[in-house]
């Protein structure tokens, strides 16, 4: 028995970030993580799969699985989504719900929020946050709103932070230290996790492959660069990554990438004239990753259209949305 006995205990768990598209949930996620990897951009449903960011304190192990926003089921894409968001809170310890605020400091809470509210299950604490405080200049205003939140709901917490203003701006190579918001969430958090050992090594950020950070940031940049145009029918595939030899270590890692699309129009749109949007796209893709990679990567792109992948069962598990949560429950099984 270690002698320290008077050190907090160690808890860990599984967290559900959920919420209505463009709240923040991913900027929530990479503020915690102190580096971007879950992706971020004005669209609302930009997430598609759940990430497992991992949070690593002396004193607690967050897992956090971000789940795309709840919200009505347009096609299979979209049920899969549903799906998805519906499990990650099922197997989860705690619950983020997350909603934004306006520049009048009104909580969004439409009828969206209250039916994903709903919806969680009963036995699970519930953190309420509040973002985008950022955006409310008189700070005096949000007392009576935290005071009317508390009473609608039975709310493990409620904490108002700026994931946005929050977060540790890009550049910043040095992980900043959290800031008040997102330190009293964790705080809040932890008290609601199971004491137990955790579950993942302590330098474990995430569970998933480079290769799928890879296809992530190439399919940031296409939503950046294309908005409308190019909506949100289309998926981004590794074809091949190759990795510099031990013989020629400085060598670049070769990556290359289907960008798969439903329409012939989308394909022009992502080609552009001469190709010098997908060239744009690959640049902008490229810097990422030799950002995350540390090193140089050749990265390669192709466009090949295949119509309707996102109402074909089959298609959409060869491209790597795979049912029942597969994605993210790998590594440990804690049993809940
Ligand atoms: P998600 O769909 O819930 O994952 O939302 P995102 O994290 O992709 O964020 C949606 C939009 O809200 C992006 O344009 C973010 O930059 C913006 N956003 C996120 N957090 C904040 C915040 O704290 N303040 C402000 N002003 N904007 C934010
Ligand atoms: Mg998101």
């Amino acid at each position: 028995m270690p002698p320290a006995r008077d050190r907090k205990k160690t808890r860990a768990g599984r967290i559900a970030i959920v919420g209505r598209p463009n709240v923040g949930k991913s900027t929530l996620l990479n503020a915690l993580l102190g580096e971007p990897i879950a992706i971020t951009s004005r669209h609302p449903q930009t997430t598609r799969d759940q990430i497992l960011g991992v949070v690593t304190r002396e004193d607690a192990q967050f897992v956090f699985v971000d789940t795309p926003g709840v919200h009505r089921a347009r096609h299979k894409l979209g049920a899969r989504m549903n799906a998805l968001a519906r499990d990650a809170a099922r197997d989860a310890d705690v619950v983020v719900f997350m909603t934004d605020l306006t520049p009048e400091a009104r909580p969004t809470m439409s009828e969206e929020d209250r039916a994903i509210l709903a919806a969680l299950p009963k036995s699970l604490p519930i953190v309420l946050v509040l973002n985008k405080v950022d955006r409310v200049k008189d700070k005096e205003r949000l007392f009576p709103v935290l005071e009317r939140l508390a009473k609608e709901h039975d709310f493990a917490a409620i904490v108002p932070l700026s994931a946005l203003r929050e977060g540790a701006p890009p550049e910043a190579q040095q992980r900043a230290r959290p800031a008040e918001g997102l330190r009293r969430l964790l705080d809040e958090i932890r008290e609601r996790l199971p004491e137990q050992p955790k579950l993942y090594d302590d330098d474990t950020l995430s569970d998933k492959p480079v290769r799928f950070f890879v296809a992530e940031f190439v399919r940031e940049q296409i939503l950046r660069k294309t908005f409308q145009e190019v909506p949100h029918g289309v998926a981004v595939t590794v074809e091949r990554f190759e990795e510099p030899t031990a013989k020629k270590p400085d060598a670049a890692t070769h990556i290359e990438l289907a960008i798969h699309v439903d329409r012939e129009a989308h394909k022009k749109i992502l080609i552009g004239a001469r190709g010098s949007m997908l060239r744009e796209i690959g640049t902008e893709a490229r810097k990422r990753v030799e950002q995350m990679l540390g090193k140089h990567v050749h990265l390669q792109l192709w466009v090949r259209v295949t119509p309707k992948w996102f109402e074909s069962d089959a298609r959409l598990k060869e491209l790597g949305y795979a049912g029942d949560g597969a994605v993210a429950s790998s590594g440990d099984g804690e049993d809940a």
